[in-house]
């Protein structure tokens, strides 16, 4: 009897590594590409993704199995949950086999996936069937002009929603994720929640962030979601706030008269750094403890030098035990021209 409680106690422990602010490490979001076929204006632009940018060489790239041994020692750190990510992560050749693979590890563990939707009618069956539980397709605009300016790809915007029947019709769990960004997309907003209000598919507007250094961002150019809401207020609504439903949610949900929810992640306005529990791959295998990390720590060596199950667990927990990370909440009083890594390299 003893002996099963100090395993639970045991089990108890391990489930809660902290960092040293006291938070958990639940989330991980790999990206298992840096490259994309579109050239988004905020992640990719063209004039700095050009054709002959140098990706990552194969030989670089994690493997399948990499990632398996990476999120197994994960598991028992307390991971609930994986959003396999990119670049576009539909680009990787055999994607529902590493779906599989990681589905094997944990029948319990959340798998999501992000996708920019222009190859999701293809694969959407195949990627249910492999065990994926959750799907968020980012769509910033259903003006098909502003699509494909947005994304300087020829993809229209018919191509993505159709993407997101297919994941529907799978039984896959969709979202859909818009970045706002003032004097280009902000009309967009009402045409957006028109659409997915009727399909019954959450929204969630991206305060547009500082992440990746790809562009001069600027705050002017950030629509905050209080903002956003008075938009779909005078256009829709009125919409009403709903409570977190668990730790560590990053969208702020507020719902129309009938119950329909739509999300807002203000990382720039309300930073939610506070309960962060999200830790990121690299393509290249290296772990971030945050979106603005300038460095990582390389787990792809270790893995090359030998290094087991056991060892990453013990490599990643030391790494997130001295995690302090919280750019966000002082955003403002950073001086020094950081350079952090770029979000189709770490992962959106
Ligand atoms: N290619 C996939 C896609 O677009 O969904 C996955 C990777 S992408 C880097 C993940 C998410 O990051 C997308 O929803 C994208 O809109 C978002 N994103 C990229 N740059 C951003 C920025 N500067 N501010 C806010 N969101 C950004
Ligand atoms: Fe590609 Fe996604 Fe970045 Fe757009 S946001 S360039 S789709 S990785
Ligand atoms: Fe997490 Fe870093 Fe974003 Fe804060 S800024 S919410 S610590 S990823």
């Amino acid at each position: 009897m003893l002996v099963k409680q100090l395993n639970n106690l045991k089990h108890l422990v391990q489930d809660m590594t902290e960092d040293s602010l006291g938070r958990p490490l639940k989330d991980l979001r790999i990206s298992i590409t840096d490259r994309c076929n579109f050239r988004c204006n905020y992640c990719m632009p063209p004039d700095q993704f050009s054709n002959n940018h140098e990706f990552l060489p194969r030989s670089e790239i994690l493997s399948f199995e990499d990632i398996t041994l990476i999120v197994k020692s994960m598991l028992s750190l307390g991971l609930k949950k994986v959003r396999i990510t990119g670049g576009e992560p539909l680009l990787r050749k055999d994607i529902c086999t590493l779906i599989s693979m990681i589905r094997e590890c944990d029948s319990d563990l959340d798998i999501a996936l992000t996708t920019n939707g222009s190859l999701l009618s293809k694969f959407a069956d195949d990627l249910a069937k492999s065990g994926l539980d959750r799907v968020t397709v980012s769509i910033d605009a259903i003006d098909d002009k502003m699509v494909r300016e947005i994304s300087n790809s020829n993809v229209s915007s018919q191509e993505i929603v159709d993407g997101i029947i297919a994941a529907k019709n799978s039984g896959l769990k969709v979202k859909v994720n818009t970045v706002v960004i003032k004097d280009f997309n902000e009309n967009q907003i009402i045409p957006l929640v028109e659409l997915f209000y009727r399909m019954r598919v959450t929204v969630r507007f991206i305060e547009y962030m500082d992440v990746g250094g790809t562009r001069d961002w600027n705050p002017n150019q950030v629509v905050f979601g209080e903002e956003m809401r008075r938009i779909i207020e005078r256009g829709i609504g009125t919409l009403s706030p709903v409570k977190d439903s668990q730790y560590g949610e990053v969208a702020n949900r507020w719902c129309l008269e009938d119950g329909y929810q739509i999300g807002f992640i203000e990382s720039i306005s309300k930073p939610f750094c506070n309960s962060c529990t999200r830790a990121r791959i690299s393509a290249n295998g290296s772990i971030y403890t945050c979106l603005f990390s300038e460095h990582g720590h390389d787990l792809k060596s270790l893995i090359k030098m030998g290094a087991e199950s056991k060892d990453l667990t013990d490599a990643i927990a030391a790494v997130w035990g001295k995690r302090e990370d919280r750019y966000s909440e002082i955003r403002q009083t950073i001086t020094s021209k950081s350079k952090p890594v770029q979000m189709h390299f770490i992962g959106g």
